[in-house]
Order: structure tokens, then C-alpha cells, then sequence
């Protein structure tokens, strides 16, 4: 695949990101930031000696693909985003992105992904995670590797990334405070969602809880989606993956379709395997 495709495909993301956000999007402030921002961006790769070889595999298949590459390739020369990636923390079986930072324009200037150690092995809930959930099967008939499901788990983190990216710092931080204060009201009010304070400061952050929350994850499964589309390509299974995850988010993630469909209908796609 060429250069314009491998910019297309990441056009294709951050178009979708853009949309999401603008809509989401409530008026911007002022950004202030009392964290030392880093002076250069770039990826720092922070992996303890004993889990090296393994985390070469998991990158060398997310980088086996274009979408993989071109993202990689992307953090590795940011100008100013420093992005590290390390392997330790208590889910082993899992990921998690964090420890974000934004300098004094209120634009992101540092975050995290730790992977966790067997990242490997393990499929969660299709409720939240219809593709990573869909590859089971597939793992389970040995169509496809643990590696891969690694590097689909690494696709998700980098959609978590991106999204924060076009995220504005006001708005993260206004969630993080809201949150907690939303639950405590949920949870002493006979979890009354129209209670009207709680339904204020929705407004506020965009979303209840639950809606912030999964539609951070749907973000991250979008782009695990569109690093599996480049994977599974020219496999003959292509098209029996692709209905297993749309199954997922017809029953699980209706209000989000559109998000998946576009990256499954993505110019150039050979199959759109019933994605309308
Ligand atoms: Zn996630």
C-alpha cells in the first residue's frame, strides 16, 4: 500500500474524531497547565527487559500493517506530543492509557499507554468492546495469533490517544471532576438520572457518566477496528469478522454505528461485508 493510502486511512480517523468533537465540543476557555510540560514530542518506549521480546512481536504485528505504520510513524516524529508506551500494571490481561499532560495552549503534550503483560491472551465483554471481543473465535480456530490480538489491544490504545488529542483539556478535566460528584448524587437519589442537577451537569461534560465512558471506549474500538481491517484484509475469514463485530454493535453500541460503518466503508475497501 502506498504513502496516500496510509495518509488516507489516518485522514479517515482523525475526520471522524473531528466531527465527534466539534459536536461534543461546548465552548473553549482558557487552558492552564501546572504540570512541566516536556520540551520534544516523540515515542519513548519504556519496556522492562524480561517482557522485550515479547512486546517486538505485538509491535511488529501492529506495525505489519499500514494503518500501524502510518500511526506509529506519526507519534514517532510529533513534534511535540511525547507518547510512552510500557508494559507493568495490575491488568494484566488488559491496557489502559493515561497520565496526560497539556502545555499552556491547551494542547496535549504527554500521555501513556501501559500494556499490560499478557496482553496476549484474553477477550473482553462484547458489550463495550465488540471488536476486540470478535476476534475469539477466530483465536480459538487458530485463524489468528495472540500476537494479533495484542496488536489490536495496542490499536485501541492509540484510538484512545487520538481521541484525547482532539479533546480539549477544559473539557477532560471537567469530567474528571464531575464524575464522582454525578455517582455520589446517582447513587443517593434512587439512581434518578433526571434528577435536575444531574441532568445539568451532563450538559456540562457531555454525557452521563456512562455515555463519557463508552464513548471514550467506542473511540479506542474504532481504531482497533480500522488496524484489524488492514490485518485481516486479504484473509478469507475478512468478511466473517467484519459481521461478528457489526452484530456486536447493532445489539450492543446502536448509537455509535455510524462510527464503525464508516471505517468498515472506507474508500478503497475491497469488501464492506454488509456495512451499509
Ligand atoms: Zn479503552
Amino acid at each position: 500500500m502506498n504513502a496516500s493510502r496510509q495518509a488516507q486511512l489516518l485522514f479517515t480517523f482523525i475526520c471522524l474524531l473531528t466531527i465527534a468533537t466539534v459536536a461534543a465540543a461546548k465552548g473553549e476557555g482558557t487552558h492552564n497547565s501546572t504540570a512541566a510540560a516536556p520540551i520534544d514530542g516523540g515515542l519513548h518506549e519504556n519496556i522492562p527487559p524480561k517482557y522485550q521480546k515479547r512486546y517486538e512481536e505485538w509491535k511488529a504485528e501492529f506495525l505489519s500493517t499500514d494503518i500501524g505504520k502510518a500511526q506509529w510513524d506519526m507519534y514517532s516524529k510529533h513534534p511535540r506530543l511525547l507518547l510512552t508506551i510500557t508494559i507493568g500494571g495490575k491488568n494484566s490481561e488488559g491496557a489502559g492509557t493515561g497520565s496526560y499532560k497539556w502545555n499552556d495552549k491547551g494542547e496535549l503534550v504527554a500521555a501513556t499507554i501501559v500494556l499490560g503483560e499478557r496482553l496476549d491472551s484474553g477477550y473482553p465483554s462484547a458489550v463495550y468492546y465488540p471488536v476486540m471481543n470478535a476476534l475469539e473465535p477466530f483465536e480459538s480456530r487458530q485463524l489468528i495469533s495472540g500476537s494479533v490480538l495484542a496488536a489490536t489491544k495496542l490499536a485501541h490504545e492509540f484510538g484512545h490517544v487520538m481521541k484525547i488529542s482532539s479533546t480539549s483539556q477544559e473539557l477532560y478535566q471537567l469530567q474528571v471532576k464531575l464524575v464522582p460528584n454525578y455517582n455520589k448524587i446517582f447513587l443517593s437519589n434512587g439512581y434518578n438520572v433526571n434528577d435536575p442537577r444531574l441532568v445539568e451537569m451532563a450538559e456540562k461534560m457531555g454525557g452521563n457518566p456512562v455515555q463519557i465512558w463508552e464513548d471514550r471506549e467506542y473511540w479506542g474500538e474504532a481504531n482497533a477496528m480500522l488496524y484489524l481491517k488492514d490485518r485481516v484484509d486479504k484473509e478469507k475469514y475478512h468478511c466473517r469478522l467484519f459481521a461478528k463485530i457489526k452484530r456486536a454493535v447493532e445489539e450492543y453500541a446502536k448509537d455509535y454505528e455510524q462510527r464503525f460503518a464508516e471505517i468498515a466503508k472506507e474508500q478503497g475497501a475491497i469488501y464492506t461485508c454488509g456495512w451499509k
